[in-house]
């Protein structure tokens, strides 16, 4: 089998970026695939051009990475290349938050249970499902809503650091309608301990979109959701200092800004 060697590209992305990557279809290509921080990650195709997405955690260090990208074609030729995604820093602020002591100082039983759901939650993200469900760009949960800019933002609960902020909290009174940001399948949708009634919706192609501290949930694991579908009301259950919606995105492992989802263009090549 030949295997041909293609030029390779330099990518430039920023921390907490979900990044689409695209390759030009040509005559006999039957499948894509890019290696990315130990996952591998098949591309779909849209007409003239196939497509994926790969997320750039928000800790990653900034520097250059090797994305290793396959291609294979009806005739059993493959070619491959390897671009470079350079991640740049970005400045995340700090906030200082005040909730109830309990979501602090967790007693054992609490320990136990918030564990016992990074496990639950943790098993979520580790399925690629290797189609893409959505095939309109991503919208915002509560449409024309203000705030959600602080995903990233350091944190520190009553006087002790906790985890970055994964997610962007957008402004809303309990009751409010809260939407699928696009078509996708339900994965988890209960109560857990930090994020309070919670749907976590799958994509595909490991793209997961979650919107937790909810008063209602109105879907079941296994649904499919339609983009703009009332899937819950915004509320204020689990560790949270008033109503408002929580809305993260995952990448498989990478924690991304749930806003670079809507504008998900090809990185800028250099
Ligand atoms: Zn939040």
């Amino acid at each position: 089998m030949n295997v041909i060697a293609l030029l390779a590209a330099h990518l430039v992305a920023l921390q907490g970026q979900a990044v689409q990557l695209s390759q030009t279809h040509e005559p006999g290509l039957e499948a894509v695939e890019v290696r990315w921080n130990d996952h591998t990650i098949p591309y779909v195709r849209r007409e003239s051009e196939w497509i994926t997405v790969v997320g750039i955690d928000l800790d990653t260090r900034a520097g250059a990475y090797p994305a290793e990208i396959e291609l294979e074609f009806a005739d059993g030729r493959t070619a491959t290349r390897t671009d470079t995604i350079e991640v740049r820093s970005k400045e995340f602020r700090t906030t200082e938050l005040t909730v109830a002591p309990g979501y602090v100082e967790l007693s054992p039983e609490d320990q136990e249970r918030a564990a016992r759901e990074r496990r639950e939650i943790a098993a979520v993200y580790s399925k690629l499902t290797p189609t893409a469900h959505w095939s309109e760009p991503f919208a915002v949960p509560i449409p024309g809503v203000e705030g959600g800019r602080n995903f990233g933002h350091r944190r520190v609960f009553n006087g002790q650091p906790r985890a970055p902020h994964s997610g962007a909290d957008l402004r809303a009174a309990t009751g409010t309608q809260i939407r699928a940001a696009n078509t996708g399948t339900v994965v988890l949708a209960k109560n857990l301990f930090f994020s309070g009634n919670a749907v976590f919706v799958d994509h595909g192609l490991g793209v997961f979109s979650t919107y937790l501290h909810l008063s209602e949930i109105n879907v079941d694991v296994g649904d499919t959701v339609e983009r703009g579908q009332v899937i819950g009301l915004a509320g204020a259950t689990g560790r949270v200092t008033g109503p408002h919606l929580h809305w993260g995105v995952r990448v498989l492992d990478a924690r991304v800004d749930p806003f670079s989802l809507l504008s998900l263009d090809t990185p800028v090549v250099q």
